[in-house]
């Protein structure tokens, strides 16, 4: 009999372990005196890690709390609310939503849902392509790449919008917030968290994760981040991958500037875009091992050609 209750016991913990979720698993780190990231996975969504894939961080400051980039849907929202309660009871003021990119914004609906009255903070060129039909296509990507387990996501668009230059002030820490033109998308924009001397890049950095810039300029890629190192954060905090230091700006530079500067070369020497992939692959070694390697370096070569072609003419 006593075995029953026992064996009873057990099944009951492994059914409650298997509702957890894969989000349970996701807790927050300090980086900094008043700033908390959630490093999410580096593997596309799917319908295991529930379309969760970016690094949603908040900002505790003296009046309330800042969000950049709630996560790829309202449960990934809710998990990143469930993290600022552990830190603390203040409400959630302001977000900051760093790109068109669903997988960064789509977490909105949970922080709205709780914090209605939190000012949500945007690219204008976010918020119009939100409204004009990106905002639906992004909701419809996530729910197919992951099976539906992203589903119950409304869309909620940011009302705040920002052309870059800005430096705001909110709950009493100031905001610089950086655009220069298209980077990854042409609605990126960083944030320059200046009391801890933090910047959150958005996808214009990523560490360890190569993504797709099927929305991005390579140039203005590079120029972007030349910016974001003359702000001299102490800490880099990427749109995927691990926070670090300004090596982090480094590191992707390298890999944009080494693919870039190598397309244009063999362009002027008329090679086509697949005879030229083996040679730069071989001078990209330190990026082998980068989650989305193999999957992009392809695309990132045709995307560089087509750019550099469109600029010959
Ligand atoms: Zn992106």
């Amino acid at each position: 009999m006593r075995n029953i209750y026992l064996l009873t016991a057990l099944v009951i913990i492994s059914i409650q372990t298997a509702i957890a979720g894969y989000l349970d698993a996701f807790h927050a780190e300090k980086i900094s005196n008043h700033v908390y990231v959630i490093h999410g996975p580096l593997e596309l969504p799917n319908e295991t890690n529930e379309g969760f894939m970016n690094n949603p961080a908040f900002i505790v400051t003296d009046n309330g709390v800042v969000v950049i980039d709630p996560g790829s849907s309202v449960h990934t929202g809710n998990m990143l609310l469930r993290e600022i309660r552990k830190v603390t009871d203040m409400p959630v003021i302001a977000v900051f939503d760093t790109h068109i990119h669903g997988d960064h914004w789509l977490g909105n609906d949970a922080i709205q849902r709780s914090y209605p009255d939190a000012d949500i903070y945007a690219h204008h060129k976010t918020i119009s392509m939100v409204d004009n039909g990106e905002g639906q296509n992004w909701l419809d990507l996530m729910h197919n790449m992951t099976k539906g387990a992203t589903d119950g996501t409304k869309i909620v668009n940011a009302q705040d919008a920002l052309k870059g230059g800005e430096d705001l002030s909110i709950g009493g820490h100031q905001f610089q917030i950086i655009h220069h033109g298209q980077a990854h998308t042409v609605t990126d924009i960083m944030i320059l968290y200046k009391e801890d001397s933090v910047l959150f890049t958005g996808d214009n950095v990523t560490n360890k994760r190569i993504i797709r810039m099927v929305d991005a300029s390579f140039k203005g890629s590079i120029e972007t981040i030349e910016k974001a190192k003359s702000l001299q954060a102490a800490i880099v905090v990427p749109g995927h991958g691990k926070s670090g230091g300004a090596e982090l700006l480094d590191n992707y530079h390298t890999y944009l500037s080494v693919l870039y500067s190598n397309v244009s070369k063999y362009f002027e020497e008329d090679m086509s875009d697949f005879e030229m992939k083996p040679l730069i692959h071989q001078q990209l070694k330190n990026y082998h091992d980068w989650s989305g390697y193999e999957d992009e370096l392809g695309k990132h070569i045709s995307g560089a050609y087509l750019e550099i072609e469109a600029a010959a003419f």
